[in-house]
């Protein structure tokens, strides 16, 4: 097949998406077929404009997913990455492309988090001896404390960062170190083809 006859047919293809949203024991798939033409479209650019048609379609789409739209705006993104990538690759120039798409809710992301003892803690490159959020010293608790450290290395209470994340979620954020700020979503969503 010449390139031009493969670009013309990938031109017409169709993304069929599997988007599974996993809640702390199950979780719901959504199916979604999306012109090619349309998710391949989307980029940075048609993100940060609130009239691109790309944009106001696929946030209308798949907004009967609950989850936090600035998460989306980010799997939106790495779709459209993918999308790109596929439709270029794709030169039997099959109709209908497969893309799977997880989006984990806040237990997940918290199961995700490094489960540390007290004693690690004088050791990290970030020594902090007490919760951020709280401000508890771990060292004073009379029972053994539930600590977690994010990859930006701090350290909080569990449960204090159990609340912080609900929070984010609520307020539609992204997850984020409550401390630094750094992004805590790369274990949000997975993106398979
Ligand atoms: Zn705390
Ligand atoms: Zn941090």
């Amino acid at each position: 097949m010449s390139l031009i006859s493969s670009m013309t047919s990938s031109n017409k293809s169709y993304f069929y998406i599997r988007f599974y949203h996993y809640q702390s024991t199950s979780f719901i798939c959504y199916y979604f077929l999306i012109p090619g033409s349309i998710l391949s479209k989307y980029d940075v650019s048609e993100c940060l404009n609130p009239n691109s048609y790309t944009n106001m379609f696929l946030l209308n789409t798949f907004s009967v997913v609950p989850i936090p739209s600035e998460v989306l705006k980010h799997a939106l993104l790495r779709m459209g990455e993918y999308a790109r990538n596929m439709i270029t690759v794709n030169i039997e120039g099959r109709r209908i492309l497969e893309m799977n798409v997880t989006a984990h809710d806040v237990s997940k992301v918290m199961n995700s988090l490094e489960k540390i003892k007290v004693e690690d803690i004088a050791v990290t490159a970030c020594s902090m001896e007490q919760c951020s959020i709280c401000l508890k010293e771990f060292y004073n608790e009379t029972e053994v404390p539930n600590i977690v450290r994010t990859k930006c290395m701090h350290v909080f209470h569990q449960h204090c960062v159990a609340r912080w994340l609900k929070q984010c979620c609520i307020s539609n954020r992204l997850y984020s170190c409550p401390l630094c700020r750094s992004e805590i979503q790369w274990s949000y969503f997975q993106i398979r083809i």
